[in-house]
């Protein structure tokens, strides 16, 4: 801002300013000691087919449990891992460890991932992953990378060569949070992608508004025309599930279905009856 600020007020403005440094140089040594203290850990998330109701794949997301907060999500500490480069051990871990987990899983139930544009830049990433399949002994099709549309905002070539070799190597690729950001159809015609995940912000605002739904409409059609998988998350009431499935969305993510749970639980899951979502 180049407006004029009055009197002392700099000095208010660098003491915000070095409060701001020192949280983040704070927040970066905690994470480079609790990737060494392994405190982070896996969640999973389950995605139903709408039709079939069965579960298809869980999406792997991250949390930490700090010894004196608690459990961290991501959405606190992602941000600052990404501005320090922590994101790169960190997310090289969570594939590793979301294939090692999913390698327990009785085929074809898939994983979901999340990447950070970051990791594409990391020139040894794709081969990374590769590795962590062969360690796993996972078929590369059960795998999902999830990325957001904001990888594409910088038209970065690392990202399209790490997504096509991803791909080549029979990797599902997903862009996620479709409907916000820097969405924009010309990301379904530059890059190849198997998937499309609806902003959870749709699910509540498309029963409210019909201009919304009208907006979750078109993005279904838009899945459909380019013959990728849709997913829609946030997915809370039965009512809202109805919606998706009149409207032709292939798969449902929320907490009708269930929270992100344990590792441990999810054996259960895939024991369930698929009669418990009403069809
Ligand atoms: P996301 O990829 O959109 O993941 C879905 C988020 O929505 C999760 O939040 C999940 O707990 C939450 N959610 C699921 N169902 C519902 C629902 O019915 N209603 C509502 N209101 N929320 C629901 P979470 O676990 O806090 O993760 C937040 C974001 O952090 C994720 O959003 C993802 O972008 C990012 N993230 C998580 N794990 C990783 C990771 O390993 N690497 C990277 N780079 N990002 C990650
Ligand atoms: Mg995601
Ligand atoms: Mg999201």
């Amino acid at each position: 801002e180049a407006k004029a600020i009055p009197g002392n007020s700099y000095r208010f403005f660098d003491a915000v300013l070095a409060a701001d440094i020192e949280a983040r140089a704070s927040i970066e040594r905690d994470l480079t000691r609790a990737i060494d203290a392994q405190e982070f850990f896996l969640e999973y998330q389950p995605i139903v087919g709408v039709e079939s109701g069965s579960v298809r794949a869980f999406e792997a997301l991250l949390r930490w449990r700090h010894p004196d907060k608690g459990i961290i999500l991501p959405d606190v500490f992602i941000p600052a891992a990404e501005k320090t480069g922590l994101i790169l051990p960190l997310g090289s871990w969570v594939v590793r460890e979301a294939c090692r987990q999913a390698s327990g899983w009785p085929a074809p139930t898939g994983v979901v991932v999340n990447v950070a544009s970051a990791q594409f830049r990391d020139r040894g990433f794709v081969d990374h992953v590769k590795h962590c399949l062969d360690e796993a002994g996972l078929a590369p099709g059960r795998l999902t990378v999830e990325v957001t549309e904001a990888v594409f905002s910088s038209d970065d070539a690392a990202v399209c060569e790490g997504l096509r070799a991803l791909r080549a190597h029979g990797i599902r690729v997903a862009l996620d949070d479709f409907g916000i950001g820097f969405s924009s159809i010309n990301n379904l015609r530059t890059f190849p992608i198997d998937q499309l995940t609806v902003d959870r912000s749709f699910a509540r605002a498309m029963m409210e508004s019909k201009r919304e739904a009208d907006l979750v409409d078109i993005i279904l059609k838009l899945g459909q025309t380019f013959q990728v998988t849709t997913t829609v998350k946030g997915i809370e009431s039965e009512e809202q599930l109805d919606f998706i499935r009149q409207r032709g969305a292939c798969e449902a993510q929320g907490y009708l279905i269930s929270a992100p749970v344990p590792a441990a639980d999810v054996p259960t899951f895939l024991a369930r009856p698929e009669s418990r979502l009403s069809a």
